[in-house]
């Protein structure tokens, strides 16, 4: 489902016209889609009905409290990456019992936290960090439940940064030599509770052919560890892809001709039927763990056109959002289509849209087609509901954006708009 759509020259989020947001709350403006969150939430739960199964959402992808919160209420699980993540499912009203903690550089503080707070599992990422776990919960003397997350060393077919699950990644343990860890920990480590087996292979997978290859390939371990060591769960991790071409939800502009791969959606009902079947006898709880899939196509960032600048070889629209809002061009080539507020016709130009940052690398788009909209008009890049907000920064001393969760006809402020208070807190000049 998607929210976004000119009605009547307007494009609106739901029944609400981004206009009247972007004037009353200024921008740059994170807008996000609460019925498009839960869609999406409600529509992988219901592709997965045939098994036992839980959603885990990946708290990185967004993680504003009012949006983790819709997702609780829905029933989601959480995976997150540190104890702030698990302070802000907690905040948000989430169930640490339905948390699992992944990422490869736990500190103890984080570790002790997350065991006060009863998570359901740590994933853990490699053998001194299994060992240092036991430490940290043979000295508060519990047991810390835990799974290992095994590389598969399957090519996800992704951009190289987010790929995640061959052997020369940071993550995981060789799928060779994971079963002599299992073992070992049985052995060694006595607060250390075996309770489920890990992986995920990368982000913004747009087939679902690497995910069937990895659960092929893994799931006789799966079998093996949970007739050896009574596992009980095997979270195949995130990594859906969505469609940031043509991210529009009807009457898409006629100017729109971007193409790519991705233009071609992986529809969560093709990813269902063809993991189900494959997980339906392991007698194992299945956990996914998807963020960018829930919130990515949820949200959009509004920017207004500041200066339109024509140099020699290029023109640039420059416009008052920058790569500190939202860095998925710059860091990984992420493409956002543009749309302006006010539908416009006529002749398209070809143009790069920047922002104000002292980089070259702050460009959101770069010779692409588009409307010639001019200093004052304000526009809206799509797909922006994941990885936008969570990894914005205050580089260049500029506030963070407020964000706004519309829902039907109401849009609400989940998070006001930084000062300059707010950003130089904590900061001492002598
Ligand atoms: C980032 C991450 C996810 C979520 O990835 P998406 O591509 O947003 O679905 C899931 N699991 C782990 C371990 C991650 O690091």
């Amino acid at each position: 489902m998607h929210a976004f759509s000119y009605q009547n020259g307007l494009l609106h989020c739901e029944n609400v016209a981004l206009t009247t947001l972007a004037e009353q709350h200024g921008t740059p403006l994170y807008v996000y889609s609460a019925n498009t969150i839960l869609d999406h939430f409600t529509r992988l739960d219901a592709a997965l009905a045939g098994i036992d199964h839980e959603v885990a959402y990946a708290v990185k992808a967004n993680s504003n409290i009012a949006v983790l919160r819709l997702l609780a209420n829905a029933g989601a699980g959480f995976d997150i990456v540190s104890a702030g993540e698990l302070y802000r499912v907690i905040k948000a009203g989430g169930n640490p019992a339905h948390c699992t903690f992944a990422g490869v550089g736990k500190t103890r503080d984080e570790m002790i936290y997350a065991l006060q707070q009863g998570i359901y599992c740590f994933n853990v990422e490699s053998e001194a960090e299994l060992r240092y776990l036991n430490a940290v919960a043979a000295e508060l003397g519990v047991v810390a439940p835990a799974a290992v997350r095994v590389n598969p060393n399957v090519d996800a077919k992704t951009h190289k940064y987010i790929s995640t699950g061959k052997s020369e990644n940071k993550f995981g343990i060789d799928f060779d030599s994971i079963e002599d860890l299992y073992a070992r920990a049985a052995v060694e480590l006595k607060n250390i509770s075996l309770r489920g087996l890990q992986m995920h292979i990368g982000s913004q997978l747009t087939s679902v052919k690497p995910f069937v290859e990895a659960v092929e390939k893994v799931k006789p371990l799966a079998l093996r560890l949970k007739e050896q060591h009574g596992i009980e769960f095997w979270s195949i991790g995130g990594g859906i892809g969505i469609v940031y071409h043509d991210s529009l939800a009807s009457g898409n502009p006629s100017w729109w001709q971007q193409q790519s791969a991705d233009t071609k959606p992986l529809t969560i009902e093709d990813y269902g039927s063809a993991i189900v079947p494959l997980l339906k006898d392991v007698g194992l709880k299945i956990l996914l763990e998807p963020g960018r899939y829930i919130v990515g196509n949820a949200g959009v960032l509004i920017t207004s056109c500041l200066y339109e600048k024509k140099g020699s070889a290029k023109t640039f629209k420059i416009v008052d959002a920058g790569m500190n809002d939202l860095i998925r061009p710059a860091l990984y080539e992420g493409h956002h289509e543009i749309a302006p507020l006010k539908e416009q016709q006529g002749e398209l130009v070809k143009a790069d849209i920047v922002g104000p940052i002292c980089e070259s690398g702050d460009f959101f788009c770069q010779d692409r087609e588009m409307p010639d909209f001019q200093a004052g008009d304000v526009i809206a890049l799509l797909s922006a509901g994941a990885y936008g907000f969570a990894m914005a920064s205050n580089y260049n001393t500029r506030p963070l954006p407020a964000e706004i969760l519309v829902d039907g006809s109401s849009a609400k402020v989940i998070r006001r708009r930084q000062t300059l208070d707010d950003v130089l807190a904590g900061e001492v000049a002598e």
